[in-house]
This record gives C-alpha cells, sequence and structure tokens, in this order.
C-alpha cells in the first residue's frame, strides 16, 4: 500500500510548472488533508458546503478551498467569505446569485463556467452554443461587478476510450482559447482550464489543463 504522502509525490513529480493541483479532499478526513498540508499543498477541492465549511473552520486559514461540485444558489451564502474558486458554475442564474452574495460582503468571487464535454447526459454544465449566447448577450465584467471569470472548466467522458477523452479536452481547449480571444482579451484573469481528474489528469495536461483536479490517486478510495 502507497501512503498518501507517496501518492501525492508521485503526482507532483508528473505536474508541468504552470499546472496547478487541486487536492480533491471530498468524504477524505481532515487528517488526510493535514498530510498533505506538511508537504506545502496549499489547493483542496470539496464538492459539498456543509463538508467544505466544516473543513475550512478546523484547518489553517492559508488553505485555498476551491468548490467543485454542484452548487445550489441558496448555499452560496456559506461558502462566500472565504472561497477561493468555484469551478463549476453552470447557469447565468447561479452566476447572478453568485454575484449578489459577492456584493454584500464586499467580496469578488473567483468562479470557472463548466462546459458540458462528455458524452453522459448527467453532467453538468453549458453546452458550446449556450456559453457563446451568454457571452454575446451579457458583458459578464460590467454587469456582475463581484463575480470574476478566471475561466473554464470540464469533465470528459468515464471510458477507458483514451482517444475519445482526448477529443474532449481538445475540443474545450480549443474553445477557451477561442472564449479568451474573442470575450477576455485584456483579462489577465482569465486563464484558468481546469481539466483532468485520477484517470486522465495526463491527457488533460497533454491538452493544455492549468489545473486538476485529483482526489483518488492521492487519497485512495472515498468511502460515501
Ligand atoms: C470528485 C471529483 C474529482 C476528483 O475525482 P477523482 O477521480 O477522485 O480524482 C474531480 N472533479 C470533480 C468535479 C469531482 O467531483
Amino acid at each position: 500500500m502507497m501512503t498518501i504522502k507517496e501518492n501525492f509525490e508521485i503526482i507532483k513529480s508528473q505536474l508541468p510548472e504552470n499546472v496547478r493541483l487541486v487536492a480533491v479532499s471530498k468524504f477524505h478526513p481532515v487528517s488526510s488533508i493535514e498530510i498533505l498540508y506538511q508537504q506545502n499543498q496549499r489547493v483542496f477541492g470539496e464538492s459539498k458546503v456543509q463538508e467544505l465549511v466544516s473543513k475550512y473552520e478546523i484547518l489553517p486559514k492559508d488553505i485555498e478551498w476551491h468548490f467543485i461540485g454542484h452548487l445550489q444558489s441558496n448555499k452560496i451564502k456559506y461558502i462566500a467569505p472565504f472561497i477561493s474558486l468555484i469551478h463549476g458554475v453552470d447557469s447565468f442564474k447561479l452566476l447572478s446569485d453568485i454575484n449578489k452574495s459577492g456584493e454584500k460582503i464586499d467580496r469578488v468571487i473567483n468562479c470557472l463556467l463548466q462546459i458540458h464535454i462528455a458524452q453522459e447526459e448527467t453532467k453538468f454544465g453549458f453546452s458550446f452554443d449556450e456559453l457563446d449566447d451568454l457571452l454575446q448577450k451579457y458583458d459578464l465584467k460590467k454587469s456582475l461587478t463581484h463575480v470574476r471569470i478566471c475561466g473554464l472548466m470540464g469533465m470528459a467522458s468515464y471510458t477507458e476510450d483514451v482517444n475519445q477523452v482526448r477529443k474532449e479536452f481538445k475540443l474545450l481547449a480549443d474553445y477557451y482559447k477561442k472564449v479568451k480571444k474573442t470575450f477576455f482579451l485584456k483579462d489577465a484573469y482569465f486563464c484558468e482550464l481546469s481539466m483532468g481528474m485520477s484517470g486522465d489528469y495526463q491527457i488533460a495536461i497533454e491538452e493544455g489543463s492549468t489545473l486538476v483536479r485529483i482526489g483518488t490517486s492521492i487519497f485512495g478510495q472515498r468511502v460515501y
């Protein structure tokens, strides 16, 4: 059996300098997070608001917490004061609700827009067309003063077919470049492409990911 520290060291050694690791600690105990914290890992990802808040309260305050789950509007207020990045924003409604929460506490909240690239129906996200429409319709920077769009996020199909996975990441990466050029050209903050999990992060990195979200390959299987 490999330890968490050993798994972490292997993953870190595979990451190019420009790719950051989000250690996905959902369903894992605080003690596991502390092991990585001692190795200087500061970015952790959680997918449940309640779990995130209770870990935030216990753990050191220099941790950068990323929310990677499906966020419900009525729960934004619990994480708004401290969240570093919300990965999976997939509607204008959610974006404007996040903006309202940010306004109330005078904080600009970093967000990624989630694109649906997988074949499965179940995964959340905008289609390419939907996001095009949204970006053309609204000047997001002017209308949402307390949200900062930092880039895009996507999840590939859950399949053994690496060609399919690569194809999906490539589509997303091309789209990311197009959106950056068309809508965020002078915006230095729009610089993140969050793609890649335990099963597919190597491919995601080859296709241009800047943020990989890895849980199982570091912490082991989650017990739900
Ligand atoms: C759980 C989760 C991950 C991590 O998945 P692993 O396969 O354990 O690495 C990454 N991204 C999202 C959105 C998740 O919900």
